[in-house]
């Protein structure tokens, strides 16, 4: 980001910012209506710059352009091999302005600029080329149809997808839903969250350089109540894929059955438990289940946010947990020694610091941090609490911030049960060198991924969900291919047949 300017008054770095208008139809446009949104810089709470503001009009319109490249354009009809080489292309662009885009989410969305660069955007250009890799190997199956018949499947292309999705990995969740959408020959049309639409923006300008047709990406950035809606509600959207909060996916759900029953995937919050067992090395645990918490400032559906130890360790894991949270810093997601950087926005940060407030009215008892920090901007210190118990808000909400719930146990029953204790069930830790409880707890955690001895080990091919409340339906691996495709039958008779 070599253009960049020192801005916000205290000499903070903003990247040049090249794209803000809605992408229909492969060209940048204003909204209908002309109205623009601002989205602020978590660093200072200013303005960073403003944004076409999609609504109804607009949503259609990217529908309608969606549609027409469906049923008309290559995309669909080319082969998955030549999709295949236009998603490699757009993960090489996209590496190569990884810079650009990681100071985008840096300054959009608070994000640490050092880990966009190694984490975010390598992971992104990896995605693509994992299922740019799969695009040629979707196929059907033959059927056993009794009698003179043979059947097979063949898997199409599902059509207009609709893609909602957070501001938490505005890159990640992008390319989440919209890889596997392109290998499986849709078209799509993108929301980005409201308070980090720029880096979407800039990705639909790569996927038009990398040669992927008009019409085949649309980005329309808006509100939710608006925008959202009208893609979840839109009688021309075949299927909504969505992550964000379980509140929201309820609305989308609601809204795709009154409309035309499109199909929907929901991938929404958790309140995952990291669990460590006396056997545990301590020092390691205390690492995994500082990082579950406090990496991206806790604003992740899969933050271990319930950490259960044994209580042989408990005295000391307590102790090393608090030195360990003292020492993430707190501060400019663009200063490469900072750990942690700002809460995305003041209704986060309200949202957070309210919750710490109801942990402390309840009864629990604050071991480190619960205050804001820094002078301006949406900081928050890294926070622990202990004497936890299961009925506690704090144990049962999520929180979406950099706030440990501790709580003690006894055995590996119990510790099955209280992990089980929620309406979640996104992911778990597990830290033990028992190779023995680590298979049972592995099999008697209801969550979608459970990580032992490790946290946060993605992979593309490593299906992601959740149980419950958390959602359905999958990304990453083979099986999130079958959200964006349909499966039809056709049988056809063999009258002499010799069998
Ligand atoms: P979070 O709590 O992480 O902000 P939300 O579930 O509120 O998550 O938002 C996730 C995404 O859902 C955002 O893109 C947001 O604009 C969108 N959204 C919010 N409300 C609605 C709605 N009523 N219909 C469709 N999308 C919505």
């Amino acid at each position: 980001f070599g253009n960049g300017k020192a801005g916000g008054g205290g000499g903070l770095v903003v990247p040049e910012i090249k794209f803000t208008k809605l992408f229909i139809n492969g060209e940048f446009v204003d909204a209908v209506s002309g109205k623009t949104f601002e989205t602020r810089d978590p660093r200072t709470g200013d303005v960073l710059v403003h944004v076409a503001e999609a609504d109804k009009a607009d949503v259609d319109l990217a529908v309608k352009a969606a549609r027409e490249a469906f049923e008309h354009g290559k995309w669909p009809r080319m082969s998955g091999y030549e999709r295949g080489r236009a998603m490699n292309k757009l993960a090489d662009l996209v590496e190569q302005h990884a810079d650009e885009l990681a100071a985008l989410d840096g300054a959009d969305a608070g994000k640490l600029l050092s880990l966009g660069k190694i984490i975010d955007m390598p992971a992104a250009a990896q995605m693509l080329r994992y299922y740019a890799g799969a695009a040629d190997k979707i196929h059907g199956e033959s059927l056993r149809v009794a009698g003179k018949y043979q059947g097979y499947t063949l898997k199409e292309p599902i059509g207009v997808v609709g893609v909602i999705i957070p501001w938490n990995f505005p890159t990640m969740m992008f390319f989440l839903k919209v890889s596997p959408a392109l290998a499986a020959g849709c078209t799509i049309v993108v929301k980005p969250a409201e308070q980090t639409p720029l880096s979407a923006l800039y990705y639909a300008h790569l996927a038009k350089l990398a040669g992927i047709p008009d019409g085949v990406i649309n980005v329309v950035p808006g509100f939710g109540p608006t925008a959202g809606a009208a893609i979840s509600s839109h009688m021309d959207v075949d299927s909504v894929a969505f992550t964000g909060s379980a509140e929201i996916g309820r609305t989308i759900m609601e809204a795709a059955a009154r409309s035309n029953l499109k199909m929907v995937s929901l991938e929404l919050g958790g309140k995952s438990p990291m669990i460590i067992f006396d056997d545990a090395d301590v020092d390691m645990a205390v690492h995994l289940s500082t990082l579950a918490i406090f990496f991206n400032k806790g604003e992740i559906c899969v933050a271990g946010s319930r950490v259960y130890v044994q209580e042989g360790i408990y005295d000391e894991f307590v102790k090393k947990a608090a030195e360990a949270a003292k020492n993430w810093k707190v501060g400019d997601p663009f200063d490469a020694a900072t750990n942690m950087g700002p809460q995305v926005d003041k209704v986060q940060f309200e949202r957070v610091l309210k919750y710490i407030e109801i942990g402390k009215n309840e009864g629990a008892t604050l071991v480190t941090g619960g205050k804001p920090t820094g002078d301006k901007g949406y900081y928050i210190e890294p926070t622990i609490f202990e004497d936890v118990k299961e009925d506690m808000t704090i144990a049962q909400e999520e929180i979406f911030g950099p706030v440990m719930s501790l709580m003690k146990f006894k055995t590996v029953e119990e510790a099955i049960e209280k992990a089980n204790c929620t309406k979640y069930g996104l992911a778990a830790g597990i830290v033990t060198k028992s190779l023995d409880i680590a298979n049972k707890v592995s099999r008697s955690v209801k969550a979608g991924t459970v990580w032992v001895n490790c946290y946060f080990a993605f992979d593309p091919d490593a299906p992601f969900g959740g149980y419950k409340m958390s959602g359905f339906g999958r990304d990453q691996g083979m099986v999130a291919i079958d959200k964006y495709l349909q499966v039809k039958s056709v049988i056809t008779a063999v009258p002499d047949s010799p069998w």
